[in-house]
């Protein structure tokens, strides 16, 4: 059987995928896609992707998946879950999907407790769209619908979905990763590791993932990954916010 990155192929399928080069959401797919063959889970397990450009390692992948309308992933996970108890549901989110469309649906999961992980990939951006301000866009930052850069007056500040998840009481465990360099790469692998064995135990658990996109906002790879470290993790401190054992 073909080998990818030193796993069968069995979950991801192909090397080709559509990801921008420089892309984040391709690396935090591969090392849940890691997680899940090493604690021999595969078979029972669910994702659930919503829209944006973060389902897109499901094309690559022979997971089981179920796509759910914008915003609307924590929902179709809750009756999945809830149907299926067996089943180790992940729902994979952008944070224009989860921050935005879907925080209702993101928010009260989370606060019920539900039985499943959400990975959230924050690139402080609508990528798949073209490049709108999302909630979690950078004060000053250009974007196509905040083309002199985003200000706190008209449009907010950056919303830290984490803090706000940690806030409640059901989840169990919530923390925020990054994966802008091979060190943060492989801490980002623990955390992933850590969110699914809570689902196993039986409990809710939010990882966010900063990561690049290059594309949405127009630069090279090299300089998103100067970005992150000068600018999104300023914002979006890397760390666990809670921790229920
Ligand atoms: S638009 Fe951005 S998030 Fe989407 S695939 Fe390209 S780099 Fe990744």
């Amino acid at each position: 059987m073909e080998k990818i990155f030193g796993l069968p192929s069995t979950v991801l399928e192909q090397m080709t995928h559509q990801f921008c080069p420089g892309c984040g959401h391709g690396i935090v797919d591969s090392l849940l896609m890691h997680e899940l063959e090493e604690m021999g889970v595969k078979e029972n397990t669910a994702i659930v992707w919503p829209v944006g450009c973060s389902p897109m390692a499901g094309s690559v992948s022979t997971i089981n998946q179920v796509s759910a309308a914008h915003g609307r992933a924590a929902a179709v996970a809750t009756g999945l879950k809830r149907s299926s108890k067996d089943t180790f549901v992940i729902c994979y989110q952008g944070d224009g999907d989860l921050a935005a469309i879907g925080t209702a649906e993101t928010i009260h999961a989370a606060n019920r407790g539900e039985n499943i992980t959400v990975i959230f990939g924050n690139n402080s951006i609508y990528g798949m769209t073209g490049g709108q301000m999302a909630p979690t866009t950078m004060l000053g930052q250009l974007s196509t619908t905040t083309q002199s850069g985003r200000n706190s007056e008209q449009h907010g500040n950056p919303i830290r979905m984490a803090e706000i998840i940690a806030g409640l009481e059901a989840p169990k465990f919530v923390a925020r990763y990054s994966v802008h360099d091979a060190k943060h790469v492989m801490q980002t692998k623990q955390g992933i590791k850590k969110a699914l064995e809570v689902n196993k135990n039986g409990g809710y658990s939010f990882i966010e993932v900063v990561t690049m996109c290059p594309t949405g906002w127009k630069m090279t790879p090299e300089q998103s990954v100067k970005k992150i470290v000068e600018e999104n993790l300023k914002v979006f401190p890397l760390g666990v916010l809670k921790e229920v054992d």
